[in-house]
This record gives C-alpha cells, structure tokens and sequence, in this order.
C-alpha cells in the first residue's frame, strides 16, 4: 500500500465517514500555497438528530454540532501529528470559525467545502453546504493542509442538485439564491451569508447561541434518502 492508502485508512479506523486528498495549490492563498495538499474528512451526523429538526433547530442538534465538530479538530490534529511524524508540514484547519479578515466575514481561513470538492468527497449544494452521494449534506467537514506528495482523488466538478429546490424554499432568511454550483462560481452566488447568519443570531439565540439552523440540510432528499424507517 502507498503513503495516500496507508493514511487513509488510518483516517477512516480513526471515525471518518469519508476521505479523500485533494490538489489545492491553485486554490490556496498566498501563504499557504507551500500545504499544496489537502486531506478532506467529512463525519456522518446522527440521522435521528437532523431529522427532528422541523420549523428550527433543536438544543440536540447544537449540542451534536459541537460535538461533531470537536470530534473532528481532534481527528484533524491527530492526522497532522502523524504527518510530523513522516517529516512533512501539516495544518489542521479549525471545524468551525469565523476570521474577520479584509472586510469579509462569515468565512474561515480556507474553505473545507473547496478541499472536500477537490478530494472527491462531493459538490456543493443550492444550500451552500457540502452534499455527498452517500449522506447529503448530513456531514461535517475537516481539512488538514500538508506539504506531502499525495495519490489525489478525482475532483468533483458537477453539481447533482439538478431541478431541485427544496432547501431554497425552506429556508427562512430567504438566503439562499437557487444556483446550481460550479467549480470558481462565487460563494455570494449561492448564498447571503450574511442574512443566513443575522437570521440565526436574531431567531435562535435561545437555542444554539444563534449559530446554528440545519433547516436547508434537513430537507434535502440526498439525505433524507439514507433514513432507514
Ligand atoms: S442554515 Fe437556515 S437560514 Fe441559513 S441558509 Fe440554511 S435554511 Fe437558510
Ligand atoms: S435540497 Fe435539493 S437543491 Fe438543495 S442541496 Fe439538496 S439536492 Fe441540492
């Protein structure tokens, strides 16, 4: 087995749903251009949890949500110190943070759903989310940034989202602008980060400190699919 096999299933013993190592140098600020390789991990949430959400989101889910995402920054580190380990440079990109940076907010330092689209993990969704053919949108995603050589997997560059509109029409900042995703389009082109994030912070403080909603991933049949009933 070569270095990419033997990490990724090391990756997956350790709890990833899925992995995959992606090409990024074109994509990646200036700064990090050196971390040309990004290993994408994305964590199945609980079914059941997602599913109760209805009309907003529930105390469950924000507590699942942080779990996940602790979950993964444990798991990102993990596979960082293994790639000291090996002699190369390896980042861990937090799960989940906002930096406010050259005027733009709402963002982290580097995009997961980039990294999870270059790996082949999956594309991005009309809710702005990363959907996998396996789970939906219903995962969360971590990145680690690293200077190794990799095998890559094949990027995917086509959105399977098609006529769909549901997470369009549920969501209730009306945040969501209904284009179908490609490879460069625009985060703005798909999503008002912003509205998506005021509605939250002013409608759900009293449950997840207004950070989180998951009505647009709720929805979407790619997940709903995977429900055993
Ligand atoms: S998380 Fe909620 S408010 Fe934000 S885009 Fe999805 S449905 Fe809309
Ligand atoms: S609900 Fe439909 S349009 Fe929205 S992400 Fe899922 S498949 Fe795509």
């Amino acid at each position: 087995m070569n270095q990419t096999a033997i990490l990724k299933q090391k990756i997956k013993e350790w709890g990833a749903s899925k992995v995959g190592f992606g090409y990024l140098e074109d994509v990646l600020p200036e700064n990090l251009k050196h971390l040309k390789t990004g290993i994408s991990i994305a964590v199945r949430l609980s079914d059941e949890i997602i599913s109760q959400i209805e009309d907003m989101p529930t105390h469950t889910y924000f507590h699942h949500y942080r779990t996940v995402n602790a979950f993964i920054d444990q798991m990102t580190l993990k596979i960082a110190l293994e790639l000291q380990n090996l002699g190369y440079l390896a980042m861990p990109i937090p799960a989940s943070q906002s930096v406010n940076k050259d005027g733009k907010k709402y963002r982290g330092i580097f995009q997961h759903r980039t990294a999870a689209t270059r790996a082949g993990i999956g594309w991005i969704g009309k809710n702005a989310c990363l959907v996998t053919e396996e789970f939906g949108p219903r995962v969360r995603l971590g990145t680690v940034l690293t200077n190794m050589d990799a095998n890559y997997d094949e990027p995917i560059e086509k959105s399977q989202c098609g006529e769909c509109k549901k997470c369009v029409s549920i969501c209730p900042a009306l945040a969501l602008r209904g284009g179908l995703w490609h490879p460069g389009i625009k985060r703005e082109e798909l999503v008002d980060a912003k509205a998506c994030s005021m509605h939250m912070h002013n409608h759900y403080q009293h449950i997840g400190r207004g950070v989180v909603c998951g009505l647009c991933i709720r929805v979407c049949p790619k997940g709903n699919k995977v429900l055993k009933r």
